[in-house]
């Protein structure tokens, strides 16, 4: 018989020495007594990464990109969790639709969702082929099925005929990210012209109406809706008069679904970024002065990266997130609501 003492220093040589923690050890991730036993690795505890300094902080350079903008083409460009995102079948067997899958929030989900094990099929403006393409061989690398579908979402036959062409292609649905969005910014409403309000309106009001609508009958029970809002949509900015609203729109139509589709088994719940590192900035979304201090002043010091909302997205769509519904997730750094 040995002592507790004993036992404790015996498991502190068998981990090679005193270096390693012993509870540190206990908590790594795939730690087992067998790894011990059969002289299997050892893996040691992820380090801890300070958030302020763990991405870019400003200022950036100056950049800008024509609608819709490209993250390839973004300095520095965007961490969508590339190489750093690990799944561990969450989603296994799942089929996912995501809009603005290209970039972004949306790319995010989409190698996060791949990774957990789904099926995604994602929609993008054609001009982002080049960044739809990196996507697609992205979830393909982790063994799921890619499906690309480019249009224009403003358009109400093209939202329509997307999702019948996702259940085509996915052979069902069950996942749904209404993430798409449109921003430009205007610095005054007088200077706000019709045109750009409707574009505005019919992009992140219209399309997600037009898409969960013909989505809903092919979601079954223990299916999940989920859209990307803001912070703008609690406190919005005087140069996104237009943009702000649908955001408030979005959220509000979050928490009204959730109410309808509830009893029928289908979740919704949405997430609202603060200041990210995405094409939407660069191509009209913020003044160059904005851009080129992004993030500063959220207490991190620094704008977010997609890669960091990706669990959030993965949450939401899981069914261990279940009895999440009708909720607004913040990823804002430190302001913003909620
Ligand atoms: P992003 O530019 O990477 O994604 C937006 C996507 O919307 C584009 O990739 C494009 O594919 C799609 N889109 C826009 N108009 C379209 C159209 N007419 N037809 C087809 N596709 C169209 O930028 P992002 O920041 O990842 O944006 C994703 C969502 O996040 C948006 O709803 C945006 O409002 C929201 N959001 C962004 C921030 C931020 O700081 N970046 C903050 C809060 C909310
Ligand atoms: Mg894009």
């Amino acid at each position: 018989m040995s002592t507790d003492n004993e036992t404790d220093l015996k498991r502190r040589s068998l981990l090679g020495g005193a270096g390693i923690g012993l509870a540190a050890a206990v908590a790594g991730p795939a730690f087992s007594s067998d790894s011990l036993t059969k002289g299997g690795a050892i893996p040691s505890a992820a380090p801890l990464v300070d958030p302020g300094t763990k991405y870019p902080q400003p200022p950036f350079q100056a950049q800008k990109q024509p609608w819709p903008g490209l993250a390839s083409r973004m300095n520095p460009r965007p961490d969508h969790g590339e190489t750093s995102y690990k799944g561990s079948g969450r989603l296994l067997g799942r089929r996912a639709l995501i809009t603005g899958g290209d970039s972004g929030m949306g790319r995010a989900a989409a190698i996060a969702y791949a990774r957990e094990g789904a099926d995604v099929a994602i929609n993008y403006y054609p001009t982002e082929e080049p960044d739809a393409q990196e996507v697609a061989k992205l979830i393909r690398d982790a063994g799921r099925k890619a499906v690309l579908i480019p249009g224009d979402l403003r358009d109400a036959d093209f939202c329509r005929k997307l999702v019948r062409d996702a259940v085509q292609a996915l052979g069902g649905l069950d996942i749904l990210v209404s993430n798409a969005g449109r921003q430009q910014q205007c610095e005054s409403i007088l200077d706000l012209t019709d045109d750009a309000f409707d574009q505005t309106i019919k992009t992140n009001i219209y399309a997600p109406f037009y898409i969960i609508k013909e989505a809903l009958p092919h979601m079954p029970k223990g299916s999940s809706i989920i859209a990307t809002t803001s912070e703008q949509a609690y406190d919005p900015s005087a140069n996104l008069y237009d943009y702000a609203q649908t955001k408030a729109a979005t959220m509000n139509f979050v928490k009204s679904l959730a109410k309808q589709l509830g009893p029928k088994g289908v979740r919704v719940n949405g997430v609202a970024p603060g200041p990210i590192w995405t094409p939407l900035q660069v191509s009209g979304g913020a003044t160059m002065e904005k851009l080129e201090k992004f993030g500063a002043t959220t207490p991190l010091g620094r704008p977010g990266q997609p890669a960091e909302l990706a669990g959030i997205y993965v949450l939401l769509a899981d069914n261990h997130g279940s009895y999440a519904n009708g909720q607004i997730y913040g990823a804002a750094g430190g302001t913003g609501q909620p």
